[in-house]
C-alpha cells in the first residue's frame, strides 16, 4: 500500500482527496467549473496504479476528446513519476468502442477490418436509399434522415426497438429506411459512428459471456464529464460496472452542451438511484479563475432554471474584471483581438506578457473562424485552428484517404464510387452505373464489378482503357500493402502519383491548387507518425481534432463545445449577437431548452479563462457574403455589471474621433443597452452602415467581373457568386450550374450571377 505520503495526494484538497482515496464502490464528483473534478479524476488513476490496485489494462477510463485522453496521460506520468507504460483503455467513448467491436464483429454481422463511415459517407448512402424509394428528398432531405438515424443510435434504439411513438417519422418511413441502412452498412462492412456504441450495447446484452468477460477485465472505471453522455453510452457503462460497481464519475450539470447531440443531463442527476450506496463528492472551490471572471460566469448561469445550484469560490483575488467591447463588424473584431493578442504578448498594462499558447479564441460557430484566419495570416501571428473545418475533411485529403483506403480493403464500394472518376478517366454517370449494375447482379464489390466490366468490355473507349488501369493499380498497391515491400509511407506517395492524383493538382491552375498539393504532402507527413496505413486511417476516423504537435508558440482558434476542460490564460469570446449566440435556433424553438444550453455554453466559455476574459459583439456581420446588423447578445444583460469593465474600442474608428463610443454605463443591462441603440455613437455605426458598399463583398474586387458566359465554365472550376461566395463548379446544366459552395452547400444557381475566381 502506498502511504498517506504519496506525493501525487499533498496537492489534493479534503473532498478531493476523499474522492481519490474511495477507490471501492461508486463515486460521483458533482461539481462546478475548475473545481478540480479532472485532477482528482487523473490523481484517482494515479492512486490505482501505485497502490498496485489495478493494473494500467485493467483501468477503463473515458475522456470527452482524444486531446483530453493524451493529456490526461501525460498528467499521470508526471504524477507517478514515471511514463505510464499502457494504458490502452484510456480514450473517448468512439476510440474504446471501436478496439472492441474489432474483436467481438462477428457477432453483429461485421468483419473485423470493417470501415467507419465519416458523416459524408453516411449521407451519400442515405441519399441512395431515399432515391430508389422514390421519396420527394425536397421535402424529406435526407440530411434530415441521418439526424434521425443518429438520435435513435444515441439512444441505443436498433430497428426493432425504435418505439411506436416514432414510427411517424420521415414521413412513416424512417424505420424501414434505418432497417435498410442497417442492412447496406453490413452489406459494406461498415460502420457510422453511433454504431461503434450501438453494436457494443447490443453485444453486451445478446452475449452474457461476453459481457462477464469485459466486467471482469475492467476493475475500475472512470468516466470524465459525464454530464454529457447520451443513452447508449450510459446503458453501455452501467452494463459493464454492474458485477464490481467501481465506477467513478465527474460532471457539472451546469456543462451539459451536447443535448442537440444526444447528451442526457439526467445520466448524471440519477447516478445515486443507479447506483446505490454512491458517495457523493462535492467540491467549491475554483482553482482556475480569478473571483471577477467566476462572478461573471456565475451571474450567467443563474439565469438558468432547474439547476442543482453550486457556489463556487476562489482563493485567487478578484483579478481583472471581464472585458466587455463592441465592433462594428466582425472584420474589425478580428482585428481588434488580433492586436490585443500582439499587445498581450508584448505584456502591457501592468501585465505580464503571455505565451500565445496561453490564449485562446473560442466561437460559437465554426464560420466564426474564417475573419481571425484571414487577420492572422495578414499579421503574421501563428494559430491553430482545433476542431471546424477540419484538415481532413478537406476534399483532396478524403479523395487521398479513399485511394488509402482501398489499398486497405477493396470492399470499399464508397472509397471506389469517390475516385473512380477522380481524377478525371471519362467514367462518366452511365459507366459508373454499369460498374454497379454488374457489382449488383454478381453479388461483389465494386472493384470486384469493375473488374468484370474491363473482362467483358462492357465500358468501351477510354474509360474503359483507363478502368483497366485504375483496377490494375488497385490490386497492386493492395498486394503491396500486403508484402510490405515498401514502407505504407512511400506506398502512400506511390498511390498518390500512380494513379494521377497528384497530376491532377499540380496541372490545376485555381488559386487553391498548391494549397491543397500542400496538404496532401502534410498527410504523407503524418503518416509517418504510425506504424502501417491501418492504423492511420482509424486514427482519422476517430480523430477529433487536428492540433499539430509543433512546438512553435500558437493561439488556438476553436469552438465553445471543443473547449469543453480546457483552461488558458486569457480568452476571447467574440461574436456575443443574438442570431449568433444565442443561436438563432436555439431562440426560434418554443420553450426554454435550446436557450438555456446556450446560456451553458457561455458558461463554460468565461470558466475557460483563468485572467483575463474578453467578450466582443459586432454590430454588423457579414454572413455569406450578405450584410446583416446585429443585436448584442442578450447574455451580455446577463453578466453582473460589477463584474465587468465595457472598453471602447481604439482602432480604426474610436481612434479618427467618432466611432462607436457605446456609453460604458449602457451595456450590462439590456434596457440600457437598447437606449445605447439611439445613442449618437450608435447611430453613426448606422449611417456608416448605410454608406459601405455592401453589394461588393471584399473578396470580389481582385477578380474580374466581366459577365462571362456560362459555357466558358467547365466542371471544377472556382468560382464566385455574389451571394454564396466561393465554391466549386459541379455541373454545367443549360443556363445554370451546380456549384458545390464553400460555405453555404450545394446549390444550382444561374450562371449570369457567376464569376470566375482565378485563372
Ligand atoms: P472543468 O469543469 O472545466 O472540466 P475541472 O473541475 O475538471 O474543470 P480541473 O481542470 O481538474 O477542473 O482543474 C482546474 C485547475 O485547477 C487546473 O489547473 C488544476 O491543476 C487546478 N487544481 C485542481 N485542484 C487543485 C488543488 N487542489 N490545488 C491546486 N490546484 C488545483
Ligand atoms: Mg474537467
Amino acid at each position: 500500500m502506498i502511504g498517506r505520503a504519496a506525493p501525487y495526494l499533498e496537492g489534493l484538497n479534503p473532498a478531493q482527496r476523499e474522492a481519490v482515496e474511495a477507490l471501492d464502490g461508486p463515486v460521483l464528483m458533482l461539481a462546478g467549473a475548475g473545481t478540480g473534478k479532472t485532477k482528482a479524476l487523473t490523481c484517482r488513476i494515479a492512486h490505482l496504479l501505485a497502490s498496485g490496485r489495478a493494473r494500467p489494462n485493467e483501468i477503463l477510463s473515458v475522456t470527452f476528446t482524444n486531446k483530453a485522453a493524451r493529456e490526461m496521460k501525460q498528467r499521470i506520468g508526471s504524477l507517478m513519476g514515471e511514463a505510464v507504460e499502457g494504458m490502452p483503455w484510456l480514450g473517448t467513448f468512439h476510440s474504446i468502442c471501436v478496439k472492441l467491436l474489432r474483436r467481438h464483429a462477428e457477432l453483429v454481422g461485421l468483419k473485423s477490418n470493417f470501415t467507419i463511415l465519416d458523416t459524408d459517407d453516411q449521407l451519400r448512402l442515405l441519399k441512395q436509399l431515399v432515391a430508389a424509394e422514390n421519396i420527394d428528398d425536397k421535402r424529406w432531405p435526407p440530411r434530415m434522415l441521418a439526424s434521425i438515424i443518429d438520435g435513435w443510435k444515441n439512444k441505443a434504439w436498433t430497428p426493432d426497438t425504435v418505439p411506436v411513438a416514432e414510427t411517424a417519422a420521415y414521413d412513416g418511413r424512417g424505420v424501414p429506411l434505418y432497417a435498410a441502412y442497417q442492412r447496406r452498412l453490413k452489406e459494406l462492412n461498415a460502420v457510422d459512428f453511433g454504431d461503434l456504441l450501438l453494436h457494443m450495447v447490443t453485444i453486451f446484452q445478446d452475449h452474457p459471456d461476453v459481457l462477464a468477460q469485459y466486467q471482469r477485465w475492467f476493475r475500475y472505471i472512470l468516466v470524465d464529464e459525464y454530464q454529457d453522455t447520451n443513452v447508449a453510452q450510459y446503458l453501455w457503462l452501467r452494463l459493464l460496472a454492474q458485477g464490481h460497481k467501481n465506477i467513478c464519475c465527474v460532471g457539472d450539470d451546469d456543462q451539459s452542451i451536447y443535448g442537440w447531440r444526444g447528451a442526457e443531463v439526467g445520466n448524471i442527476l440519477k447516478f445515486e438511484k443507479d447506483f446505490e450506496g454512491a458517495k457523493v463528492v462535492r467540491l467549491e472551490q475554483n482553482y482556475r479563475s480569478t473571483g471577477h471572471i467566476l462572478g461573471a460566469a456565475s451571474g450567467v448561469i443563474a439565469a438558468n432554471k432547474g439547476r442543482l445550484g453550486k457556489e463556487l469560490f476562489t482563493d485567487a483575488g478578484d483579478g481583472e474584471k471581464v472585458r466587455l467591447i463592441g465592433h462594428w463588424d466582425g472584420e474589425e473584431e478580428a482585428r481588434w483581438i488580433g492586436d490585443e493578442i500582439e499587445a498581450m504578448q508584448r505584456g502591457t498594462r501592468g501585465r505580464d506578457s503571455l505565451s500565445l499558447d496561453g490564449m485562446a479564441i473560442l466561437v460559437r460557430a465554426s464560420h466564426q473562424m474564417r475573419a481571425f484566419e484571414d487577420r492572422f495570416l495578414t499579421i503574421g501571428l501563428p494559430y491553430r485552428v482545433i476542431g471546424g473545418p477540419r484538415f481532413y475533411e478537406r476534399m483532396e485529403i478524403r479523395d487521398a484517404m479513399a485511394y488509402f483506403r482501398l489499398a486497405v480493403s477493396q470492399d470499399d464500394d464508397l472509397a471506389f464510387e469517390r475516385i473512380v472518376n477522380t481524377p478525371k478517366r471519362g467514367l462518366g454517370d452511365k459507366a459508373v452505373q454499369t460498374i454497379q449494375r454488374t457489382a449488383r447482379t454478381n453479388g461483389v464489390s465494386l472493384v470486384e464489378g469493375a473488374r468484370l466490366c474491363v473482362q467483358g468490355g462492357l465500358i468501351k473507349g477510354k474509360g474503359g482503357a483507363n478502368l483497366a488501369e485504375l483496377v490494375q493499380g488497385l490490386d497492386r498497391w493492395h498486394r503491396q500493402l500486403r508484402e510490405e515491400s515498401d514502407t505504407h509511407v512511400e506506398l502512400a506517395e506511390m498511390i498518390l502519383d500512380e494513379s494521377g492524383y497528384t497530376t491532377m493538382w499540380q496541372n490545376d491552375k485555381t488559386p487553391e491548387a498548391p494549397g491543397r498539393l500542400e496538404n496532401l504532402k502534410e498527410l504523407v507527413e503524418a503518416l509517418e507518425q504510425f506504424e502501417n496505413l491501418q492504423g492511420f486511417l482509424e486514427h482519422v476516423s476517430l480523430i477529433m481534432d487536428n492540433e499539430s504537435e509543433e512546438t512553435e508558440e500558437k493561439v488556438t482558434i476553436m469552438t465553445l463545445h471543443a473547449a469543453k476542460g480546457l483552461e488558458f490564460p486569457a480568452v476571447f469570446l467574440p461574436g456575443w449577437e443574438d442570431g449568433l449566440f444565442p443561436s438563432q435556433r436555439s431562440m426560434d424553438e418554443s420553450g426554454l431548452k435550446g436557450l438555456e444550453e446556450e446560456r451553458r455554453l457561455a458558461y463554460v466559455g468565461i470558466t475557460r479563462a483563468e485572467e483575463v476574459c474578453t467578450i466582443s459583439f459586432a454590430g454588423n456581420r457579414r454572413v455569406y457574403g450578405q450584410w446583416q446588423s446585429q443585436m448584442p447578445s442578450r447574455f451580455i444583460d446577463e453578466l453582473p455589471e460589477a463584474h465587468v469593465e465595457v472598453l471602447t474600442p481604439s482602432g480604426l474608428y474610436g481612434s479618427t474621433g467618432g466611432g462607436m463610443d457605446l456609453p460604458q454605463s449602457d451595456l450590462p443591462n439590456r434596457a440600457a443597452s437598447a437606449d445605447g441603440y439611439n445613442s449618437p455613437g450608435w447611430r453613426r455605426m448606422q449611417s456608416r452602415m448605410d454608406r459601405r458598399p455592401m453589394s461588393q463583398p471584399s473578396e470580389a474586387r481582385n477578380l474580374t467581373i466581366d459577365a462571362q458566359a456560362v459555357s466558358s465554365f467547365t466542371e471544377g472550376d472556382r468560382v464566385f457568386h455574389q451571394k454564396f461566395g466561393y465554391g466549386e463548379v459541379m455541373e454545367i446544366e443549360g443556363d445554370k450550374l451546380l456549384i458545390e459552395f464553400d460555405k453555404a452547400g450545394t446549390k444550382r444557381v444561374v450562371g449570369k450571377f457567376v464569376v470566375g475566381a482565378g485563372q
